[in-house]
């Protein structure tokens, strides 16, 4: 059994004194529960706020099952020494003995006891003990329960000693495309705890994305991006998300005027075109935009990072570039339509592949944030990432990756004259 003592409820047990009466939601199969109301005394149960991810348990009605009481915080550790030998328990003198006031005796078939021990950080400051902890008294003794009591933090501001949280959390990145790549970047620049997210796809949600998608069946018919949107809102509540239905070449205008207040783009969109106009935009923009596909049927990953600086060439100077110096355009194939054409490869990788690739984008963005924001810690080793998903030894350099999961950076090419999107207008 595992008891969960949301924050409101735990704050109550630690203002409201000496004891009182428990009110618990328990889930018998699943064998924990969820406090739901509590007394002062034997005053009138009022209920404590349920928390939303306890919803699991509202269809099990609320019974009033036992007693919170304060205790010494001998108690506390004799529940430590009793948890780590399995199956003992405290004889019910002893429990007695640790209760000022307060104390119930139990009949046949028990009840639960939450204990709240007050001195607890000064009588045992090395021991990291709750101040609450749970019990099973029944005639035969007290045996100890599991409890989790909800922390004040639950989000990405746990990590704040740890990772620049603060930072990132003023940040905006728009992500171009919602599809299975896109998708699996949008939760993982969530995760790095970016503060809000722009979310641009005007595509919606069918059942053959299910197998390559992070998004569930219930959405489909949906825009992506909604879906998108409501998933990471309830899983990563520190990142605000916008989603756009639009079009990122049909709508450039509009995506242009909603670059204005954004530091970074993602573009993980199929086909060249829209991988064009989202680099040429975020250029256009000074904004950095980090380029995300998988090339020969899922066979390789590529990150492209096209910095807005004089000597960073765009996508289409790059491609341009790599032909010129014998390499291939992995791309001119790839402007058919999703699964669509003769001429164009259907995309073959799996989901996982392509999440792979996705985390590698999104990395690579937050990685560019940090650096520019003075984390020299956070220095990529190129512009210009391959990631062998399956080894293509045959194809020309740069692609010719000989091992699966062999990483190349390159760095960035410069770019060609009369470039539109380059050169300065
Ligand atoms: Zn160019």
């Amino acid at each position: 059994m595992l008891i969960l003592i949301p924050q409101q409820a735990a704050e109550k047990v630690r203002s409201l004194g000496s004891w009182g009466r428990l009110s618990l939601r328990i889930n018998d199969p699943e064998q924990f529960a969820v406090v739901r109301g509590l007394s002062q005394q034997g005053q009138a149960i009022f209920p404590v706020e349920p928390s939303p991810e306890h919803r699991l348990l509202a269809s099990y009605p609320a019974v009033s099952t036992g007693w919170w009481l304060s205790v010494s915080p001998d108690l506390h550790l004799m529940w430590l020494a009793l948890m780590a030998r399995r199956g003992t328990s405290l004889t019910l003198d002893a429990f007695r003995a640790a209760v000022p006031s307060g104390y119930k005796a139990p009949g046949a078939p028990g009840y639960l006891a939450i204990t709240h021990a007050p001195g607890l950080k000064d009588a045992y400051p090395e021991h990291g003990l709750p101040d609450l902890l749970a019990w099973h008294v029944t005639p035969g003794g007290a045996q100890p329960i599991a409890v989790s009591v909800e922390p004040d933090i639950t989000g990405i501001r746990q990590l704040d000693d740890h990772w620049p949280v603060h930072e990132l959390q003023s940040k905006r990145i728009m992500l171009v495309g919602a599809g299975s790549i896109g998708s699996a970047t949008a939760h993982a620049l969530a995760g790095y705890g970016i503060g809000s997210l722009t979310l641009i796809d005007p595509d919606r949600l069918a059942w053959h994305n299910l197998v390559r998608h992070t998004s569930a069946r219930k959405h489909i018919g949906r825009h992506k991006v909604t879906a998108l949107a409501e998933e990471l809102t309830a899983l990563r509540p520190d990142t605000k998300v916008a989603a756009h239905a639009l079009d990122v070449i049909e709508h450039a205008d509009r995506i242009r005027a909603l670059l204005t207040d954004t530091n970074l783009v993602v573009c993980a969109a199929d086909g060249v075109a829209a991988r064009r106009v989202t680099g040429h935009l975020a250029r256009r923009a000074g904004l950095t935009a980090v380029l995300a596909c998988v090339l020969e049927g899922g066979a390789l990953g590529e990150i492209l990072r096209l910095r807005p600086w004089p000597h960073h060439g765009c996508l289409t100077c790059q491609r341009h570039n790599l032909a010129d110096a014998g390499g291939l355009d992995p791309e001119p194939t790839l402007d058919a339509g999703y699964g669509t054409g003769t001429t164009h490869r259907p995309m073959t990788a799996v989901g996982t592949d392509l999440h792979l690739i996705a985390h590698l984008a999104a990395k690579t963005a937050v990685a560019t944030l940090l650096e520019r924001a003075g984390h020299p810690d956070q220095r990529l080793p190129g512009e210009h990432a391959l990631l062998g998903l399956r080894r293509q030894p045959d194809w020309a350099p740069p692609f010719d990756l000989d091992r699966t999961a062999e990483l190349r950076w390159l760095d960035a090419t410069p770019p060609r004259t009369g470039c539109p999107t380059c050169e300065t207008p």
